[in-house]
C-alpha cells in the first residue's frame, strides 16, 4: 500500500497482526489466534508510519462505540491485563493532561493572533472539555457523533452536513488523526468547513515505531512499572506476553506522525503551516510527547 499521506511507494514494512482487543471489538466471532494479518508500514519519503489494515466504517463504529465505558474496559482488561478499572477511570478524568493541552493551544494560538476567537469548533472533541474561556467567546461548538452530553457552554453538532451552517474563527482537532482510517479524507473535510480567515489546530501524539528510543522501546515502557497507577505484576505479565508475539500488534493508534509527516499532511491538503512544534505532555499515566500544528488555508 502506498503512503497514505504523500503517496510514495518507497515503504518499509514489518509483518504483524491486529491485536486481540481490537479484534474482539470489531469481530464478534473472534477467537485468539484468528487475528487478521497486517503490516506496520514506514514511508521512507515523509516518515509517516501506519498499518496497512484499515478499519471500515462498521469496524470503526464498533471499536469506538461507548468508548471507555465499562464494557470497553472489561473487554480490554481481558486481553490486556494492565488496563484495569483504575487505569480507565484515570484516562477518563486526567485533569493534568487536559490543563497542559489547554495551555499549549492557548499559547500557540495567541502567540500568532490578538484577534478575538468568537466562534470555535472542536472537531471530534467528545464533550468539548478542551475549550478554555478565551476560545469561542461567543459560541463553542463540538462536532461529535457519539451522543455524549457536552459540558456547560458547549453545543454539539452531530451531523456533518450541519458543520457548514456556521463560520468559525478557530477549528481544533485533538488526538483524533492517529485513529483515523483515512486521514486525508478528514483533512479535506476540515478544509471544506473553514474559510480563508479560519485558524486551524491539530494535535497528535509524537510517536514513531521505526525511530529508535521512541515511546515503544522496552526501556521506556519498563519505567511505567514504577508509576503507582499501574499494577506492577499485571504490567510485567502483559509485557512478557507481548514480547513473545508479533511486533506491535495493531491497536487504536493506526497512524504515527513525526513533525515531517505532519507538515507533509498539511501541504498535501492545501494548508499552510503557521507553526509546528513538539512538546512534552505530563499526565497521570506517565509522560509523553505531542505534536501540534497551527495552520490555515492556502
Ligand atoms: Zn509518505
Amino acid at each position: 500500500m502506498n503512503c497514505l499521506i504523500c503517496g510514495s511507494s518507497n515503504i518499509e514494512t514489518i509483518d504483524t497482526v491486529v491485536s486481540d482487543f481490537v479484534m474482539a471489538r470489531i469481530n464478534s466471532r473472534f477467537t485468539p489466534g484468528s487475528n487478521y494479518k497486517t503490516k506496520l508500514c514506514f514511508c521512507r519519503k515523509c516518515s509517516f508510519a501506519y498499518y496497512d489494515y484499515r478499519l471500515n466504517k462498521e469496524e470503526e463504529y464498533n471499536l469506538y462505540k461507548n468508548y471507555r465505558d465499562e464494557t470497553y474496559q472489561k473487554t480490554r482488561e481481558y486481553y490486556e491485563c494492565w488496563y484495569t478499572k483504575k487505569v480507565n477511570e484515570i484516562i477518563n478524568s486526567d485533569e493534568i493532561a487536559l490543563k497542559e493541552q489547554q495551555d499549549l493551544i492557548k499559547s500557540m494560538l495567541f502567540n500568532i493572533t490578538d484577534k478575538e476567537i468568537k466562534i470555535a469548533l472542536d472537531y471530534g472533541g467528545n464533550e468539548g472539555k478542551s475549550f478554555v474561556d478565551e476560545i469561542g467567546t461567543r459560541k463553542k461548538y463540538v462536532y461529535d457523533i457519539s451522543g455524549i452530553k457536552p459540558v456547560n457552554g458547549v453545543e454539539t453538532i452531530s451531523n456533518h452536513l450541519d458543520l457548514k451552517s456556521y463560520r468559525y474563527d478557530f477549528i481544533m482537532c485533538n488526538m483524533l488523526f492517529e485513529h483515523l482510517s483515512y486521514p486525508m479524507v478528514d483533512m479535506k473535510k476540515l478544509w471544506d468547513i473553514g474559510d480563508e480567515d479560519t485558524i486551524f489546530y491539530i494535535e497528535v501524539p509524537s510517536e514513531n515505531p521505526f525511530i529508535k528510543g521512541s515511546k515503544f522501546s522496552l526501556s521506556k515502557n519498563l519505567k511505567l512499572a514504577f508509576n503507582p497507577t499501574y499494577n506492577f505484576y499485571k504490567l510485567a505479565k502483559y509485557y512478557f506476553k507481548i514480547f513473545q508475539g508479533p511486533f506491535m500488534p495493531m491497536k487504536e493508534h493506526i497512524n504515527f506522525f513525526t513533525e515531517k509527516s505532519l507538515k507533509k499532511m498539511l501541504e498535501m491538503s492545501n494548508f499552510k503551516a503557521i507553526a509546528v512544534c513538539e512538546s512534552n505532555r505530563n499526565s497521570k499515566l506517565g509522560n509523553s510527547k505531542v505534536l501540534s500544528a497551527l495552520f490555515n488555508k492556502i
